[in-house]
């Protein structure tokens, strides 16, 4: 009662009660409402990260602490993790990397209430070639006919996505990630299973090469889409017309080593390639790459404003890529915006991130589902 409320859709707050029933926003309070009050707060829809890796540790060590892991240890730092985006008003997670089945454990297990914890969305373990990037989460599988078993085991499992390693990866020596790793036959062979069995493929690409094939292949969404060259040259413009013409979504992952760094090469680069993938119409939501070095599972905040100053857009349009839009491209319709019907995910803030998105550090209170999180 008495807050400001953005609805995740329109361009501001306004003063408006919210009403929760069975885990859904309401029109009007059931006959056992309780109220809590929410004088002088904003209410936003709860955040969407659409790309996590709740089984790193999100520092220096990762590597180490994954590989002395047993699966129990890490299932339990991957519950702890999915808490800390939760108390940080993350009220659903796409998991793009663990191991297949503590992936599915872990989804499953939230939504049947055995366990708290955001909504989760997960891919297992990634699709990439022998030694390829992140071969040590269990996801090798080389040729059309090994790529196709790999995406056929992983519906079996019932993942939401399958995740494609289409380049190498900074995280894994002796990949390259300025190559391709699969052949355009073998990425096209991953995305006619995976839509036959009605699943949606995202591919990890950093090269051009690697998002080149991706394209080829016909997936839906790319990750990173870094444009990482060998001579540090600009994006390739008929590449980013092909993303924006087949309406490929780009999940851009703006990592927390951003932070503090706008002087730099780098974060110049990076900024052209967003406000040039903004400018071509291509479709896109807000991630992190959560779990990575430097990149904690709580810090999408910081990341929002990396992203506000990359894309020069403005509060309300950068927290629309991690509510309404992410729910949208991410297809999700029963989540994202504040609005009757859908799940009653929100978060308290105590002032309003529409003016400044520092905002979304000083949370009052989440809810999840219908549940009040302490934080
Ligand atoms: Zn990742």
């Amino acid at each position: 009662m008495g807050a400001k409320v953005w609805d995740g859709n329109s361009n501001g707050p306004e003063l408006k009660d919210i009403h929760i029933s069975d885990g859904v926003f309401t029109d009007s309070p059931s006959l056992e409402a309780h109220t809590i009050s929410a004088e002088g707060l904003t209410i936003i829809p709860g955040l969407i990260e659409a790309h996590a890796h709740l089984c790193f540790n999100g520092k220096e060590d990762w590597r180490a602490v994954y590989d002395n892991d047993t699966p129990s240890s890490m299932l339990l730092r991957m519950i702890d993790n999915s808490h800390k985006m939760l108390r940080a008003g993350i009220t659903t997670v796409r998991d793009l990397g663990a191991p297949t089945d503590l992936a599915i454990s872990l989804r499953d297990s939230i939504d049947q209430e055995v366990v708290s914890g955001p909504s989760l969305i997960v891919a297992g373990a990634p699709i990439t070639p022998t030694g390829g990037h992140c071969y040590f989460m269990g996801g090798e599988a080389d040729g059309e006919l090994g790529v196709r078993v790999a995406v056929r085991e992983r519906v079996r499992s019932g993942v939401d996505w399958i995740k494609v390693m289409a380049s190498g990866g900074n995280m894994t020596p002796g990949t390259n990630v300025e190559r391709a790793q699969y052949t355009q036959s073998e990425m096209r062979a991953i995305v006619e299973e995976a839509h036959r069995l009605g699943v949606r493929v995202t591919a990890h690409a950093h090269g051009v090469e690697g998002i080149r094939h991706a394209l080829a292949g016909g997936v839906d969404m790319l990750e990173h889409c870094s444009f990482q060259t060998p001579d540090g040259s600009e994006p390739v413009p008929e590449v980013i017309q092909e993303i924006a013409e087949t309406g490929t979504i780009v999940s851009p992952t703006i990592f927390g080593s951003l932070w503090g760094q706008e002087n730099t090469q780098q974060y110049k680069k990076r900024a052209t390639l967003t406000q040039d993938l903004i400018e071509s119409g291509a479709r896109m939501l807000m991630s992190t790459d959560c779990g990575i070095p430097h990149t904690p599972h709580e810090n999408l905040s910081y990341s929002l404003e990396i992203m506000q100053n990359l894309s020069r857009l403005e509060p309300v349009e950068v927290l629309q890529l991690s509510t309404n839009r992410s729910a949208e491209l991410l297809g999700l319709p029963d989540r994202g915006r504040i609005e009757p019907g859908l799940r009653a995910d929100l978060v308290a803030l105590s002032s309003d991130p529409t003016d400044n998105l520092s905002a979304l550090r000083e949370i009052e209170f989440v809810v999840c589902g219908g549940d009040q999180i302490p934080t």
